[in-house]
């Protein structure tokens, strides 16, 4: 049995940013990261391709799917998912939760399987969780379409995930609007969410 008085081992805190493809995560960390420059923001791993605008090593590294394996099989991971039906993402466990020990705050952006796994490994008390809400499905395919042109098959598959997200939105502790147009408003209400757990 679980004894409610043993402190958990990290002294930090966890901050995940849900909610589905559009709804603003990146803009919001790449804001807060001006802001708290001092504040962890961990690379994740992906074997999607890399867009054109990306550079390896600053919001992700770009895996072949033989790497992520390996690392799946090296435990490499504090979590991993088949996002959108396509390509794994995943955490690195070293990195998080090093930054934990040294009582960090880390602020990432993870799909919500992503988000139920880490529930069952990091304490409630070390994680927060923030669903970005868009107004409305139309709103995200707009927003989607100005990232550029995508295939219509991966527009659905997005669509889809953003319905089961969209779903589960109560399971993290916050819901913050992401209005289009609004986003420095939007990244407002996250920062004071996170200042105030700190
Ligand atoms: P994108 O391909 O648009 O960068 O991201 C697709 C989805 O993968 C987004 O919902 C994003 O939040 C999620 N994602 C990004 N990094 C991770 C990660 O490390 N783990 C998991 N499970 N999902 C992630």
């Amino acid at each position: 049995m679980q004894d409610s008085a043993v402190e958990s081992q990290y002294k930090g805190r966890l901050v995940l940013i849900v909610g589905p493809s559009g709804s603003g995560k990146g803009t919001v960390i790449s804001i807060l990261k001006k802001r708290h420059p001092d504040w962890i923001y961990p690379i994740s791993y992906t074997t999607r391709k890399r867009r054109p605008t990306e550079v390896d090593g600053e919001v992700y590294h770009f895996l072949s799917r033989e790497d992520f394996e390996k690392g799946i099989e090296d435990g490499d991971f504090l979590e991993y998912a088949i996002v959108h039906s396509n390509n794994y993402y995943g955490t690195s466990k070293k990195d998080i939760l090093n930054a934990l020990e040294q009582g960090k705050i880390v602020v990432r952006e993870i799909d919500i399987q992503g988000f139920e796994s880490i529930k069952e490994v990091v304490p409630a008390e070390n994680l927060t969780s923030i669903f970005l809400m868009v107004d409305s499905l139309d709103d995200l395919i707009g927003r989607i379409l100005k990232r550029g042109k995508l295939p219509e098959e991966e527009i659905k598959r997005r669509m889809q995930s953003a319905q089961n997200e969209i779903a589960k939105k109560d399971k993290c502790d916050f819901v913050v609007p992401s209005v289009t147009g609004q986003v420095e408003q939007c990244a407002d209400q996250v920062e004071k969410l996170i200042l105030e757990r700190a």
